[in-house]
């Protein structure tokens, strides 16, 4: 057993700003004079948090301490060393300009500071990574849209799609139908959070209004066979984050969580780690759940081709990552 340590792995669903380990957070805070409260860092998780809506108050909280592009560079680069010791050939993170722009910096110097990392990572490590940006679903379809052009009219080498991302409850798809229209006619590749704290009508809405190639969860798509059904047909795959999930409550345990089933009924299924130390998740962790659930050797490496595959890389890399499971 504990094949997962040496299996081949990738990652196509974490958000770059919330891989923050309490150690960096209070380096980072330091150097831009931030402070930061104690009670913040929590005996649980890394960071203290009650539910969903706390969650989010302290991501932002957290989060708030990355200040320069300097401070993207570490984060991005230490998150990718530790990927690296875990053999994790590739990492897709969604990135926030959003969160960039409210701190001062420019949408390009924080990209940079990200793209720097990147190559360096690559340089040192051999670690292959892109990355989505995310609009905010909570701050309205405006500030959606406000990303989306902005994205469109700067491309750059590392930022290969876009995501949607915040409070799925209140925000639903219908009301970023024209933004997700714009990059679908531009084929930007787009990925969307759906099926995480809302059911089967919404994910319908979200591949039906959205034109996602793959969802951001999607697992509760379960609870409509259907749904399951037409996943499956229109080969979208599922980012599912298991930890996330449980620690969030939206399922009890490992095996109450449906991944194990989705992946049985044949939907091509990925695992993340989404907030690392908001939940203690890690890309390694979650290789472990799915084989202390019963996945193979061969069936773990079937994840990683996902990923892989169903990445928003270009194709010389794709072909490249996936002669290395072979
Ligand atoms: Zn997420």
């Amino acid at each position: 057993m504990n094949i997962f340590n040496s299996v081949k792995k990738a990652e196509i669903h974490v958000h770059l700003e919330a891989t923050i380990t309490p150690t960096l957070c209070k380096k980072f805070a330091k150097r831009n004079n931030y402070e930061i409260a104690e009670e913040m860092f929590g005996s649980k998780y890394a960071y203290q948090w009650d539910d969903f809506y706390d969650f989010i108050k302290k991501y932002d909280i957290v989060t708030s301490v990355i200040h320069t592009p300097e401070d993207y560079f570490e984060l991005t680069y230490e998150y990718l060393k530790d990927c690296a010791a875990n053999n994790v050939l590739y990492v897709e993170a969604m990135i926030s300009s959003t969160h960039a722009k409210e701190k001062g910096m420019t949408y390009h110097s924080f990209i940079e500071g990200v793209y720097e990392a990147s190559k360096k990572a690559e340089e040192d490590f051999g670690i292959v990574s892109r990355y989505i940006m995310n609009g905010i679903r909570h701050l309205g379809p405006e500030s959606v849209q406000g990303t989306a052009e902005e994205v469109l009219n700067n491309p750059h080498p590392c930022l290969v799609g876009f995501g949607l991302a915040g409070d799925e409850l209140h925000f639903p798809p219908s009301l970023f139908v024209e933004t997700f229209d714009m990059l679908k006619k531009e084929n930007f590749p787009i990925t969307v959070h759906a099926g995480e704290w809302d059911g089967p009508v919404n994910i319908r809405n979200a591949i039906n209004l959205l034109h996602p190639t793959r969802l951001g969860h999607g697992v509760r798509s379960i609870e409509d066979p259907d749904l399951v059904k037409e996943i499956i047909d229109k080969d979208i795959i599922l980012e599912t984050c298991p930890t996330s999930n449980i620690a969030t409550k939206i399922y009890k345990d490992y095996v109450d969580h449906p991944v194990k089933t989705l992946f049985d009924q044949g939907v091509k299924v990925t695992v993340n780690s989404d907030d690392p130390p908001f939940f203690n998740a890690t890309i390694n962790g979650e290789y472990k759940v799915m084989e202390d659930l019963g996945l193979n050797e061969k069936e773990l490496t079937s994840l990683t081709h996902n990923a892989v595959k169903y990445s928003f890389c270009d194709e010389e890399n794709k072909t490249k990552l996936l002669a290395k499971l072979n």
